[in-house]
């Protein structure tokens, strides 16, 4: 019988969702899906310094942002609850301890200041900062220095200790990467990982194995950053009796700088003017906030696209894919094995070309609450929408429709009479003063009318139209801006036409 997929997602709650995260989360989410298998959110919490207040939640509003609905997790439930490792503590010192029965790992009693002077004692040139590993374990104060009496009293005192792995000298342990292929590791490069803490939380390494193990995940799919880690986890499915449930391993590439090398980060973001985080996230201790994709103005459609795109293609020239199009062919093989570049200018295309798309009726919510935020109440829902219809290709951000939108719903901010001043003559003052009383009397008004007359009367005056249509868009949207002229025209309406020209002829006779 072939096992179930069943994929996981097992973010560590210290703040913001970087855009590596989400991308490991979509990757997750499509394999699942594709394979009718079940995605699950585990919040691997056991580092309690580094617990951040709200960073739960901000995951799972993320992910809701996003579309990506769990099948599993704490808010989610399901047949393998709790989904928070902080709950399951329970769970985890039985395998440590059994890992010590068996000589794979040993007690640690080290205090921190003992820890301390091995750092200090055994430093040279060649070795920096000394570890606590196959080298100097046994100049340390441990299970494996101590007689086994010397133990039993040190913990039936009570004494703080904690559980490290034992890693082998010298052995070589491998593993078959999804996209990298086999990769190997040398053990005697890897220190002893402590396992269990002195407070009897376990660490990272033992709770991904326990848990991983326990809810019979099938494939682990996380960052890069976590391949050094990989032979801790191996020898702890062999280990602990269960490597032959072992899920299948991918590493995915890191998402790097858009200039130079290396993770992008948050300060690459900062120092470019971009977002880097999914999601606006106020940091609880600083108060300080980092701005996310959604609040600058990406549609979740667009977001996840151009993170699937970070590392992968189906190897045509496709490049906008719905979800249900990235559930389909979504493929791991698929998935480069070198780092990708993020360029914001392509995340901005993707985000365009999703507006583009989008139909209008599911722009307006949002749309509405960005004018609103600017200072612009919307209170004709049937001009919103046809503001919206015409300056949507012409926004990158969803933001950007404050700027191209909001002369429909008031008297433009600003009016560059430059821009009509030095050619205005008296012919072309009569002309709009006759288009005033011509557009007073249509009973239609429509686009098309509208530019007609324009024209008609444009060349009984004899003048060229090309050179009265900047001054009527500078009357009606206040710039050089904008969609065709007599489509504002038409979508505010005969006496807000006729004010607007009213007003900036004045302008240009005072
Ligand atoms: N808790 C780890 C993190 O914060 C998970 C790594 C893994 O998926 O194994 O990314």
């Amino acid at each position: 019988m072939t096992k179930k997929i069943r994929v996981r997602f097992a973010p560590s709650p210290t703040g913001g969702l970087h855009l590596g995260g989400v991308r490991t989360v979509l990757f997750n989410y499509l394999f699942a899906k594709q394979n009718g298998g079940d995605f699950i959110v585990r919040i691997e919490d056991t580092d309690q310094t580094r617990f951040v207040e709200g960073a739960e939640a901000y995951i799972f509003e993320t992910l809701k942002w996003c579309g990506i609905v769990p099948d599993e997790s704490p808010l989610h439930g399901g047949p393998f609850a709790p989904y928070r490792q902080s709950e399951r503590k329970a769970n985890y010192r039985q395998y440590a301890e059994q890992l010590v029965i068996d000589g794979y790992a040993y007690y640690a009693f080290d205090t921190p200041a003992e820890l301390e002077v091995m750092r200090t004692v055994y430093k040279t040139a060649e070795n920096p900062s000394p570890q606590y590993n196959h080298a100097l374990r046994d100049k340390m104060h441990n299970s494996l220095t101590l007689t086994p009496d010397e133990v039993a009293t040190l913990l039936a005192a009570g004494t703080p200790y904690v559980i490290r792995i034992k890693m082998p000298l010298n052995e070589t342990v491998s593993f078959n990467d999804m996209i990298r292929g086999e990769v190997n590791f040398n053990t005697s490069q890897v220190d002893d990982k402590v396992l269990l803490k002195a407070d009897g939380m376990p660490t990272y390494h033992l709770a991904v194995v326990v848990d991983d193990y326990l809810m019979k995940i099938s494939h682990a799919f996380r960052g890069e950053e976590w391949l050094p880690s990989a032979p801790v986890h191996l020898l702890l499915w062999d280990y602990l009796g269960w490597k032959n449930e072992m899920p299948e391993w991918a590493h995915l590439p890191l998402i790097l700088k858009p200039d130079g090398n290396g993770k992008l980060s948050k300060r690459d973001g900062d120092r470019l003017g971009f977002p880097v985080f999914a999601s606006d996230w106020t940091d609880p201790k600083t108060n300080e906030t980092t701005i996310g994709f959604k609040e600058r103005g990406f549609l979740p459609e667009a977001f996840v696209n151009l993170l699937a795109m970070l590392g992968w293609n189906d190897g045509s020239d496709q490049e906008i894919f719905t979800m249900d199009e990235l559930i389909a062919k979504f493929s791991m093989e698929r998935v480069h094995k070198g780092g990708a570049k993020f360029d914001y200018e392509k995340a901005k295309w993707y985000n365009h070309e999703w507006i583009k798309r989008k139909p209008t009726k599911e722009l307006e919510l949002s749309i509405q609450k960005y004018l609103a935020e600017a200072g612009i109440t919307v209170t004709n829902d049937a001009l919103l929408a046809k503001a919206i219809e015409l300056v949507k290709d012409r926004c990158t951000l969803l933001t950007d429709f404050v700027q191209q939108a909001s002369f429909f719903f008031q008297l433009p901010a600003q009016i560059d009479i430059a821009a009509v001043q030095p050619k205005w003559d008296e012919k072309k003052n009569m002309f709009f003063n006759e288009l005033i009383r011509a557009y007073e009397l249509s009973s239609v008004w429509e686009s098309t009318d509208l530019e007609t007359e324009f024209k008609e009367l444009a060349a009984a005056n004899q003048l060229k139209p090309g050179e009265l249509m900047l001054p009527l868009r500078i009357m009606l949207v206040g710039g050089k801006f904008g969609p065709g002229v007599f489509d504002i025209a038409a979508a505010i309406g005969k006496n807000e036409t006729v004010a607007r020209i009213k007003k900036v002829l004045g302008l240009l006779h005072s």
